[in-house]
């Protein structure tokens, strides 16, 4: 198929060949670079050039989304397995769409109905979706790193749908999407984005981090000194180059004059004892009402990646209130992974990558900072 100029994105029915376009939106310029990622395992190797053609492909996607048949013909063919070992919604579905508006032959797989049960292990799962015709395969494991496991046994491209504490690439990559269509100036540079709460055991936090200081925005996370161990070290590590990474228990401080405001849930399921005294507490000192969503800016983004508690990490009213773009969210999670989705099947030559879907480009130098990545289960 061949999206140059996007003619491919035209007919839902024509048929097409593959290469990754040239030009994308319209009258925007040609982006700087190739997709040359076989895997989207994380953000952190993504260069600047790599998350601006992502959100030029994803504002393309979106105009398919607008159509009255929002399907084109790109992936027709390709088998597209999203394997569950943990629960998801949003992630799973939109993966699920995403796939079906490209014309993929989805299969779905939770792990808890499957030979998984049996005692299957996850390569030999893999091994087997790969055999019954998989060429992508997206996965959601509660342990961080299986994907990159996953990836050294999988012939096709792995899309991470959330690993353990790790790294959640498409919800940072459709996060950016959001506030970039959303702020004033279209633009993350210069603003001050506080991700709020559970930051410890959120892979949400994790990849936002590296997307948004990336685009230059200045980041700040917030909440108890126990759910923000080890982040101070990953701050001084120069995670953020030049750019700003603040990490502070002081809420005031972090919401002053912020742009926006991300909220995060409580992970109840990775939660040590001792780390909160109760949600209670928590949601007296930490959660966001308007009373202190009024010392962000007026018109601030409010931003959640659910599933919320309401009451909890962010009051309903400021859930469903003027300043909150959670919806937004929540819909453009599926032009950003139909983007994804179509940038990986036109890069499957893999020449950039190593057989754990390393970035081995010379200019992917902030992996050495990976190291300093607060520990992940
Ligand atoms: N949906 C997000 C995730 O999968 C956030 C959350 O579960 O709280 O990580």
């Amino acid at each position: 198929m061949n999206l140059s100029a996007d003619p491919a994105l035209g007919a839902p029915d024509e048929a097409v060949e593959f290469a990754i376009p040239t030009t994308l939106a319209g009258s925007n310029p040609a982006p700087a670079g190739r997709w040359t990622h076989r895997h989207l395992l994380d953000v952190d190797v993504l260069t600047s050039d790599d998350l601006d053609l992502v959100m030029r492909t994803t504002a393309t996607m979106a105009e398919v989304l607008t159509r009255e048949i929002p399907k084109v013909p790109v992936l027709r063919g390709w088998g597209v397995t999203i394997l569950s070992y943990e629960a998801s919604t949003r992630t799973r579905v939109s993966f699920e769409v995403a796939a079906k508006n490209l014309s993929a032959d989805v299969v779905n797989i939770a792990a808890a109905s499957s030979s998984v049960t049996k005692g299957e292990s996850l390569i030999d799962t893999i091994r087997t979706v790969e055999a019954l015709g998989a060429r992508m395969l997206v996965l959601r494991h509660a342990t961080s790193g299986a994907p990159y496991l996953a990836a050294q046994h999988f012939s096709g491209s792995v899309l991470n749908g959330g690993d353990g504490w790790h790294a959640h690439p498409t919800q940072a990559l459709l996060d950016l999407y959001t506030l970039e269509t959303r702020l004033p100036g279209g633009s993350v540079r210069g603003r001050k984005i506080v991700i709020l709460g559970d930051v410890l055991h959120s892979r949400v936090a994790r990849s936002n981090l590296w997307a948004l200081t990336a685009a230059g925005a200045d980041v700040w996370v917030c909440g108890p000194t126990t759910l923000l161990r080890g982040f101070d070290a990953w701050a001084a590590s120069g995670v953020a180059g030049s750019r700003r990474f603040t990490v502070t228990s002081d809420l005031n401080a972090a919401l002053r004059d912020a742009d926006v405001v991300m909220a995060l849930r409580i992970q109840r399921e990775r939660m040590a004892a001792g780390l909160l005294p109760s949600l209670r507490e928590y949601a007296a000192r930490f959660g966001l009402t308007r009373e202190r969503l009024a010392l962000a800016r007026p018109d601030a983004l409010v931003m959640h990646p659910g599933p919320m508690n309401e009451g909890v990490e962010i009051a309903a009213d400021v859930a469903a209130g003027d300043q909150s773009v959670i919806t937004d969210q929540v819909a453009n999670g599926v032009a950003v992974r139909m983007a994804v989705l179509y940038l990986l099947a036109g890069a499957r030559d893999g020449s950039a990558r190593d057989g754990g879907g390393r970035d081995v480009r010379p200019e992917a130098g902030r992996e050495a900072a990976r190291g300093a990545v607060p520990a992940a289960e």
